[in-house]
This record gives structure tokens, C-alpha cells and sequence, in this order.
């Protein structure tokens, strides 16, 4: 893998750190939900350490650049559009200046200033930097802080197997007869933390929150033990 490109630093504003954590828990819950998922299942089936290892980790591996991969090309065509849109903007002010200057003043007016203080702040913004300027207020965009694809692929990675190591040595780790119960419960504990989290991070009430991720990970273990246990009944 290459390394990541430079970037300049920026100050990340509250929302997009909040952003930047809440697809860092999302991660984490995923790498959670679908290698308990994997371990549970083949512990269904088998009692041998070296299998479920191999399964574990290969269901991580799996997951996680699966996931990064994901993340890099949806984070790449968002900065594609953006970067097209930033451009097109370029163009009309280049072209239109006038006109740009006054679609600037009215969506300011919209905003609730005053016709007069509009275009006011219109051309002082203009002045500074019409560019920016028309990305923030017209497009919702910083020209300067477009995410970057492979931060943002690194992120998932990482959070996926954060969340993924936790099923995989609750399930190795343990003593054969314990591991079952122990991969269940810290499942269960994490999961019920990954929601309170999300939920908080949101500004939601907890509740339903852990309410659903744990129900969702009770119910891959339940699924894919319920699997692995009839292959094994079924002497595969
Ligand atoms: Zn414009």
C-alpha cells in the first residue's frame, strides 16, 4: 500500500470531528457484528483453535480492506463532484461576475440580513475571496478541506479491526469450554457501548440505540451458529 497522501493541516470544524467519530464507532461496530459473526459460526462447527484463528483473521483481513477500499472510492468520487462543482463555480465567476455577485447577495438575504447589509457583506466576501465565498455559502463546501480519500480509507480500516480483534481473542484467547460464553458476552458488552455511543454522538436518547446494535449482533451469532452447528450435525 502507498502512504497516504500529504494534505495540509486544517482546523477541523466540531461538526465533520463529530462526523469523523461517529464513522469510526459505525467501523468498530461492523468489524464487532460481522467477525463475531464469523467466529461464533465456525465455533458452531469446530472445537480446533487453529480454525477458528484462521477464520477470525481472515474474516478481519477481509473486512477491513473491504471496508477502507469502500470508503476510498465513495470518499473519492464525493471530492470528484466537489472539485467539479468547485470548478464550474470558478467559471461563472470568471464569466459572470455580476451576476455571481448578486445570486452571493440573495442567498445572504435569504439567510435573514437585510437587502443592504447582503450586498454588503456580498461584496466584501467577494473582495476577499469570491471563490470561497460562493463554495461555502452557495455549496456548503471548504475548498480547503476537502476529505481525503485515504485518511478517510485508513480511518475504516483501523476502526474495522479495532472492532474485529475483540470477537477474534474473546474466541481464541479463553479455555475451549468458556470461549462460547466469553465471545457472547464482551460481544454483547461492546456492542451495547458502540450504540450508547453512536446514539451520544447524535444528540439520541441510548436506549434504542443499544436496543438495536446488540439485537443486531445477537442475531448474526445466533444465525451463524445456528449454521456452523447443522454442518457439523451434518457431518460436513
Ligand atoms: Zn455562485
Amino acid at each position: 500500500m502507498t502512504e497516504p497522501k500529504r494534505d495540509q493541516v486544517h482546523e477541523g470544524a466540531l461538526g465533520e470531528r463529530l462526523n469523523w467519530l461517529r464513522a469510526a464507532v459505525l467501523g468498530a461496530n461492523d468489524g464487532i457484528v460481522s467477525t463475531a459473526g464469523l467466529v461464533v459460526g465456525v465455533a458452531g462447527a469446530t472445537d480446533t483453535r487453529s480454525a477458528l484463528l484462521t477464520a477470525g483473521l481472515a474474516g478481519l483481513l477481509a473486512g477491513s480492506v473491504s471496508m477502507a477500499a469502500g470508503e476510498y472510492v465513495s470518499v473519492s468520487t464525493q471530492r470528484d463532484s466537489e472539485r467539479a462543482a468547485l470548478a464550474h463555480e470558478r467559471r461563472e465567476l470568471r464569466e459572470r461576475p455580476q451576476a455571481e455577485l448578486e445570486e452571493l447577495a440573495e442567498l445572504l438575504r435569504r439567510r435573514g440580513l437585510s437587502r443592504e447589509v447582503a450586498h454588503e457583506a456580498a461584496v466584501q466576501l467577494t473582495e476577499r475571496d469570491a471563490l470561497r465565498a460562493h463554495a461555502r455559502v452557495e455549496l456548503g463546501i471548504d475548498p480547503d478541506a476537502l476529505t481525503n480519500p485515504w485518511h478517510a480509507a485508513w480511518a475504516s480500516f483501523l476502526a474495522f479491526t479495532a472492532g474485529a480483534l475483540l470477537p477474534l481473542l474473546a474466541m481464541v484467547l479463553p479455555p475451549a469450554d468458556t470461549r462460547l460464553a466469553v465471545t457472547v458476552v464482551s460481544v454483547l458488552a461492546a456492542l451495547a457501548l458502540t450504540g450508547w455511543s453512536s446514539a451520544r454522538l447524535g444528540a439520541a436518547a441510548p436506549g434504542r440505540a443499544i436496543l438495536r446494535t446488540t439485537a443486531g449482533g445477537a442475531l448474526a451469532m445466533g444465525v451463524t451458529y445456528a449454521a456452523g452447528s447443522a454442518l457439523d450435525v451434518a457431518g460436513v
